[in-house]
């Protein structure tokens, strides 16, 4: 039958089926490219090669205020200098057709092009200018206080390559070199299918029994946080007919996250669901909390496999397992290189205890500021609850051979988006 037996169950550590994850987003294709204009595009993945198209800075900067001068005319001082002219940024390189000596000065301000023959500029703070003269009352070393022509890159250089996410200071450069559009990839549609017989709409009045699906919003978010388009389907119910419809459905998206549906009990038909579309496998747990039935895999079909991720769909759980593992395979989808997963250290508030086993990434709250991070548990109803995690910012990350964290140690701690 098409059920997955026991026996076939792959339980793997976090570690494992973390790096089980990465491999397969080492294979996934960007979806296609598409234009899009530099302010529309924080966050977005580059599809193309940015050159620098002239040198940077074009010109020899002055990065202080005050006087271009020869460091050779005033390595004794005070020295006195005829003050031959202003330059000011957006004054042309080429103002003084003559080149400044060891005798002359030029008041220059930062971000003027330092004139020919000058090599230097003295801080207006080590000067006093008096009628045509001035008085330099430091000296400089040639080069101090100017930034030479094309000394952070050359035209023609590669400065930003594709699978770069654009960063605010990527579109700062990519604006510097004249980019006003930039070619990225296509955000992945990400499909979103919340299962559970007991699961309401959000805009229905639940009956005593029933719960409001909350799952598909922490997702939307997550996913477009993460710089995908959440694409939301109906929430299936347990049985196989419906569940099988909008299971096809989502694997017409990018990506397919399932919401419940995959523990042992009777009703969760989620996998066995997936195995009759000829999933592929690659994990059906972990040895993690919250989180621990999450299944990854892959269907095949004729044209570009989907890769599914079902989530176990306790609130926190779902987000959770979005974070460790769906998260990487989104930004795979999106073009962008491996992004490995990064923990933050803080200093435990409180002492924490555990079973040994699992993994766990508990809901924490960070606090303290400058080098003094610190983070303590929020209290919580276990993996179903969600006033909780709301108001936490972050999951504290208890490796599985620890059963007593003391006040104190530090410890890693998995941000979650702001
Ligand atoms: P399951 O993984 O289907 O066994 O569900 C585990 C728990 O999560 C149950 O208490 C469900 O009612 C709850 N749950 C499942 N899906 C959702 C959802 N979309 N929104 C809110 N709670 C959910
Ligand atoms: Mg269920």
């Amino acid at each position: 039958m098409y059920s997955i037996t026991h026996s076939e169950q792959v339980v793997l550590s976090f570690k494992e089926a973390r790096h089980t994850v990465e491999q397969h987003a080492a294979g996934v294709q960007p979806i296609e490219k598409e234009t899009v204009t530099l302010l529309a595009a924080v966050n977005r993945v580059l599809a193309e090669e940015i050159h620098a198209d002239r040198d940077l800075p074009p010109f020899p900067r002055a990065t202080r205020d005050g006087f271009a001068v020869r460091a050779e005319g005033v390595s004794r001082v005070p020295a006195t200098l005829e003050v031959a002219g202003e330059i000011r940024a957006g004054d042309s390189p080429e103002k003084y057709e003559y080149s400044v000596d060891a005798s002359h000065a030029i008041e220059i301000m930062t971000g003027a092009p330092v004139p020919r023959g000058a090599d230097a500029v003295v801080m207006v703070e080590y000067t006093r200018r008096a009628g045509s003269r001035v008085e330099i009352q430091r000296s400089v070393k040639s080069a101090e206080n100017v930034v030479p022509q094309a000394a952070e890159c050359r035209a023609g250089q590669l400065l930003l390559s594709p699978g770069t996410r654009l960063s605010p200071a990527a579109l700062g450069l990519a604006a510097s070199v004249g980019k006003a559009q930039v070619q990225v990839y296509q955000k992945p549609r990400v499909a979103i299918l919340s299962t559970g017989d007991e699961i309401i709409d959000v805009d229905k009045q639940p009956a005593a029994n029933q719960i409001r699906n909350s799952n598909t919003y922490s997702l939307a978010g997550q996913l477009q946080a993460a710089g995908a388009v959440p694409v939301p389907l109906a929430i299936a119910p347990d049985r196989l007919e419906p569940l099988r419809a909008l299971v096809h459905e989502g694997l017409n998206s990018d990506l397919l996250l399932i919401s419940g549906g995959v523990s042992m009990g009777k009703y969760d038909l989620v996998e066995q669901v997936l195995s009759e579309s000829g999933a592929e496998f690659y994990f059906t747990g972990a040895q993690i909390q919250p989180g621990k039935p999450v299944v990854f895999g892959r269907v095949g079909g004729r044209g570009t496999p989907t890769y599914f991720f079902g989530l176990p769909g306790n609130p926190v759980s779902t987000m959770v397992c979005f974070e460790l593992f769906a998260r990487a395979m989104i930004d795979a989808l999106s073009g962008a290189g491996p992004t490995p997963m990064q923990f933050l250290q803080a200093r435990l508030k409180s002492d924490v205890r555990t079973k040994t086993g699992l993994t766990r990434f508990l809901p924490a709250m960070l606090s303290g500021e400058f080098g003094e991070v610190e983070v303590e548990l929020v209290r919580w109803q276990g993996s179903g609850d969600m006033v909780s995690t709301a108001r936490a910012n972050c999951y504290l990350v208890i490796p599985p051979d620890r059963e007593r964290i003391a006040e104190g140690e530090m410890v890693a701690v998995l941000r979650t988006q702001a």
